[in-house]
């Protein structure tokens, strides 16, 4: 059932047994899962069923520290949320990415790869992607043609992907949603603050407002919310009535270890001849909906004690006139930042090479969690009255000395192989250089202001996604991520959610 938010009479209270905030990758795979359990689910969307300048510039924040994109612009306010214009490029995890490495500060989720085995099958169904199959040697199997770079493995492996239609969450299951009997969805419902009761051990209730100025209070046994990495710390952060530092926030960690996937053309790759490598170029949008990824070994990530990462291989020359993402949308905010030698942020590499055995390597890499990257609430309000969020996006050296390192290892290898040579970009040589050129770009993935840990002085949530001293109150999404991986989020934000719901399922609303 759908109700408009604002049509109810001001101070409506609306009741129920689970209440999931915001309905993105997160809330809709989660309230799929309640469909028919005989429980009184409530949804809060705090837009509608478009996309609104008025409700996207209730996401506006700034991003204080280095250019980023626009924060209104990078997450969709509406049903469906932000896979309303995600790319769908998918893959999982790897087991080493939930481990606790002695060389990445903070690392080490409560769960492992094989607990989550089960939850990516299902995500894999819900993101209409293929079979559960990350091996490339499934993929090389579905066509003869469709070949690896003759490496032994040891050190370089293909990284599987597999390609979502991209799945509109909120189109495909907006009717299954609706017609469900024991779902209400309210939309134009946002959430401005999550009470606590007096003694701050469980959620009393929750403060909606809709854009015309209306107020209600919605009150239900357990709440889970699914507002994406930025406005779950925001929605945590601004709910300081009772709280004064924020829900959840007893240690100072909401809104800390912000992680977003560095993507970056980093280097050059010169063939000695053309290689049958098509596992590498499969088109997102072909019959075999998968691409595969040069990836480091987690024994090598091991000995020389980097971050996982990855880089894809596209026809060309790099010219050295390449331009930041960032600076698409927002022209002038690669201007202030310069590496700090002042040289040219990419190098022309001579000549124009023959296609077929010259490719640009571009990275994509996780970033090492950091507690001085955060989201921060600004003095700034929006038009229902809640502080604007910013962000604080802090790297680490151990985040640029990864790339360098990814790369002279796969240099190495393509030599070793006789395959050909990879000429690194000068921003990336200088082993003592920690500064980042004006390319920089980033994957628009937000994780990790409501991280995962046992340990409440380490983490917002338990390895249930429970927040850490309430007994009711649950976050989904990336925002829960200990550590960000190398892949694209979405996958793990639905199996994550998915494994959440089996678990109120079976141990908490029983
Ligand atoms: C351009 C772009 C391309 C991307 N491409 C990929 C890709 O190829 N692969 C990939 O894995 N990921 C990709 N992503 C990331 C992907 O979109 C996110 O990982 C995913 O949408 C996160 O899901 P979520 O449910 O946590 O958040 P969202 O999808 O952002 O959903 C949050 C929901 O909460 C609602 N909400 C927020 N605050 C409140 C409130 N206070 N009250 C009520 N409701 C609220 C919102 O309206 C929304 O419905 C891309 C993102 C962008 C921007």
């Amino acid at each position: 059932m759908h109700i408009d938010a604002r049509t109810l009479d001001n101070n409506s209270l609306i009741e129920g047994d689970l209440c999931i905030i915001g309905t993105g990758a997160a809330g809709i795979s989660m309230a799929l899962e309640w469909i028919g359990s005989g429980r009184n689910v409530i949804m809060l969307e705090g837009g509608g069923f478009d996309v609104e300048a008025r409700m996207q510039a209730l996401y506006k924040g700034e991003s204080l520290d280095r250019p980023y994109y626009p924060l209104h612009a990078a997450r969709l306010h509406y049903f469906g949320g932000t896979t309303g214009h995600w790319a769908g490029y998918c893959s999982t995890f790897d087991p080493i990415d939930f481990e606790k490495r002695d060389w990445v500060p903070h690392s080490g989720w409560p769960i492992t790869k094989a607990q989550m085995d089960p939850f990516y099958a299902r995500a894999n169904k819900l993101l209409e992607l293929g079979p559960y199959e990350y091996g490339a040697e499934y993929f090389e199997k579905q066509d003869p043609e469709v070949k690896r770079l003759p490496l032994d493995g040891k050190v370089i492996y293909p990284k599987m992907w597999q390609f979502s239609p991209p799945t509109r969450m909120g189109t495909l299951y907006r009717d299954p949603i609706l017609k469900a009997e024991n779902v209400r969805l309210y939309t134009y419902a946002k959430v401005v603050e999550v009470v606590p009761n007096r003694d701050i051990t469980a959620i009393e209730g929750l403060r909606v407002k809709t854009i015309e100025g209306r107020e209600h209070q919605v009150r239900a046994k357990h709440y889970v919310m699914a507002c994406g990495t930025i406005h779950n710390a925001r929605l945590l952060l601004a709910s300081n009535s009772r709280a004064p530092n924020g829900i959840g926030n007893q240690n100072d960690l909401v809104g800390r270890f912000f992680q977003e996937h560095f993507e970056i053309m980093a280097a050059q790759l010169s063939l000695e001849k053309p290689q049958p490598f098509r596992l590498y170029t499969i088109p997102a949008a072909g019959p075999v909906r998968a691409r595969a990824e040069l990836a480091l070994t987690a024994e090598v990530q091991r000995k020389h004690k980097i971050l996982n990462g990855t880089a894809s291989l596209s026809p060309g020359v790099i010219t050295g006139r390449e331009q930041s993402r960032f600076a698409t949308f927002s022209p002038d905010a690669v201007a202030n930042v310069r590496s700090r030698k002042g040289k040219s942020q990419s190098q022309a590499v001579s000549g124009p090479l023959p296609p077929e055995t010259s490719y640009i390597l571009t990275t994509r890499q996780e970033q090492s969690p950091n507690p001085e990257s955060r989201i921060v609430l600004g003095t700034e309000k929006d038009e229902l009255g809640m502080p604007l969020a910013n962000l604080r996006w802090k790297f680490t050296k151990l985040d640029k000395r990864s790339i360098r390192i990814f790369y002279e290892l796969l240099g190495q290898e393509m030599g070793r192989a006789g395959l050909g040579r990879v000429q690194m970009m000068d921003w990336l040589l200088d082993k003592d250089d920690d500064s980042w050129p004006s390319i920089l770009a980033a994957g628009w993935h937000h994780m990790g202001t409501a991280r995962m840990h046992d340990d409440p002085k380490q983490g917002v949530v338990d390895a249930n996604c429970k927040v850490h001293g309430l007994s009711n109150l649950f976050v989904a999404g990336d925002a829960v991520y200990t550590t960000s991986g190398a892949v694209n989020p979405t996958l793990t934000v639905v199996a994550v959610a998915l494994r959440l719901s089996d678990h109120l399922k079976n141990k908490v609303l029983v």
